[in-house]
């Protein structure tokens, strides 16, 4: 079906739709940061512009902290 580019700029794998990132990515994340994505709430877009935010500036996966 659809496959989109993952967002993160060093990687060259797809996500599908419906995914933030593609799997290896989703796997580096930090647990907590993960679990904040995973809530789908008022929030939701905000940790995702924040996620983009971290990578546009470079930031690698296992790095990245998202805590709202
Ligand atoms: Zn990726």
């Amino acid at each position: 079906m659809s496959a989109l580019n993952c967002p993160n700029p060093a990687c060259e794998a797809q996500r599908r739709a419906g995914q933030y990132l593609c799997w290896d990515c989703w796997d580096a994340l930090p647990g907590p940061t993960r679990g904040a994505l995973s809530s789908r709430d008022d929030l939701a877009i905000v940790r995702l512009q924040i996620l983009h935010r971290e990578f546009a500036a470079g930031v690698p996966p296992h790095e990245i902290e998202i805590d709202l």
